[in-house]
């Protein structure tokens, strides 16, 4: 045994299960990502939230006592207080962004953007993972109808400004507290009756709350599905006129959306208007690349006034493999402009890749005294245009060759002093 022989074996660690690591270029991308997004946010009048990653648990637990994301979902800790406090990683934003509402009272309508992982102790596959990201929008305070086609226009804009062209947008109205008891009523006594017919989990779902059998994926539950009662012939007069505002408004703006009236999301705190946006370049276990919806009671359950609101997240990670899946919104390597080959000792390049970052260029160097041809080919896989080589020629004389590495391009002295302008007259017209 190695603690036998006083020798301590080492572990080999690996990113925990549902989790990864992401690389360069792919990390790049995702940030580019989250700016655009943002981008197009505040354009609309979002302000970005920052919100804590761990809250209460009670937050979380608002989320809906049937919803498998409280019941089963959360990565939930107690902290080293006396007492230890019980807390959570947010598997989700909207319950934060309501907390936060609700503690600070700001003025309405509250527009606001976020993005960040979400944790979820869910059974990895392809598309889902136990850490995530989401970016996402919440406006709460009113219940304009024009609100809702405001934001679910944000995320379909968003999605075409990535270049996606096969994300589907599904809409569907679950009613309000008018509507609803009528509908869940039906709902109970139809799926009831057809007990016999479902999943042994939709039926412990059923006892809990009986809209959200209509969440379920498995096959068995599905012939009980199709034939159950809609809530669209429940709305109340005042659901029903919401609806189709909301409808009339995204016809408006162009958008090409489906009723999809067993529509019902994964949390149970949605009202009027929910929606869902499908990309069907992928498998349909993972399509679902976002959604969100209406929830005019959350922030009352946190402890906040009456306040309607309406939001969406979007998953990232997902996103992403929709645009690997249609070729869109590539992955590129930020290159650098310059790369500073020093075979006089390395000391020059210190100064001059310091100088040249300061004058705004993108700058890379070689490490360990690597020989001439060793760095020159560093050089050329950084993909600079330029090279700065500094030999001990150079050094003595306190100059640099500047060389072109585009085909064709020439090569020329100059003293450091003058290098700055010598590289930017070089890398006129390009970008970095
Ligand atoms: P939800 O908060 O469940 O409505 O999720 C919103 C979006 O987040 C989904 O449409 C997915 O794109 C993404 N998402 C949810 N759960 C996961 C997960 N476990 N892994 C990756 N993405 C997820």
């Amino acid at each position: 045994m190695a603690v036998a022989l006083g020798v301590v074996a080492k572990a080999l660690f690996r990113a925990p299960t549902g989790t990864r690591d992401i690389l360069a270029p792919e990390s790049a991308r995702r940030r580019r990502l989250v700016s655009v997004f943002a981008d197009l946010a505040e354009r609309s009048g979002f302000g970005q939230l920052e919100s804590p990653v761990f809250e209460d648990i009670g937050v979380f637990q608002r989320l809906g006592a049937a919803s498998e994301i409280v019941t089963k979902e959360l990565f939930e800790f107690f902290d080293k207080g006396d007492p230890p406090r019980h807390l959570a990683l947010r598997p989700e934003l909207t319950a934060s962004v309501c907390r936060a509402f609700a503690e600070h009272r700001p003025t309405v309508p509250w527009k606001i953007w976020y993005s960040g992982s979400q944790f979820r102790y869910e059974r990895p596959q392809a598309g889902r993972y136990r850490q995530f990201e989401q970016v996402g929008v919440e406006t709460l305070g009113t219940d304009d109808p024009h609100a809702d086609v405001e934001v679910i226009g944000l995320g379909m804009r968003f999605y075409e400004a990535l270049g996606l062209k096969q994300v589907r947008l599904l809409v569907n109205s679950l009613g309000d507290a008018d509507s609803r008891p009528a509908y869940d009523a039906a709902l109970a006594a139809y799926l009831q009756g057809r007990r016999g017919e479902l999943s042994e989990q939709s039926r412990v779902t059923l006892e809990r709350n009986p809209l959200r059998v209509l969440d379920s994926k498995r096959d068995q539950d599905q012939p009980v599905i199709a034939a159950a009662p809609l809530m669209v012939d429940f709305l109340s007069g005042a659901s029903a006129e919401h609806f189709a505002t909301v409808r009339d408004g995204l016809d408006r703006l162009g958008a090409a959306y489906e009723i999809s009236p067993r529509l019902v999301r994964g949390l149970d705190y949605y009202t009027r208007t929910t929606f869902e946006f499908a990309a069907d370049a992928l498998d349909t276990a993972q399509n679902a690349v976002g959604g969100g919806g209406r929830y005019d009671a959350l922030v009352e359950e946190l402890g906040g006034p009456p306040t309607p609101g309406i939001g969406f997240a979007l998953g990232v990670d997902r996103i992403l493999l929709a645009c690997d899946a249609e070729g869109a919104f590539a992955a590129a390597p930020t290159p650098v402009d310059v790369f500073v080959v020093d075979v006089a000792g390395g000391a020059s390049a210190v100064v001059l890749c310091d100088r040249l970052r300061q004058a705004g260029f993108g700058v890379d160097r070689a490490f360990d005294g690597r020989s001439m041809k060793a760095q020159m080919k560093r050089a050329d896989r950084s993909g600079a245009t330029v090279a700065v080589i500094v030999g001990p020629d150079e050094q003595a004389e306190g100059t640099a060759t500047v060389r072109d590495l585009r085909p064709g391009g020439g090569q020329n002295r100059v003293t450091q002093h003058d290098l700055v302008p010598a590289v930017a007259k070089l890398l006129e017209g390009t970008t970095s």
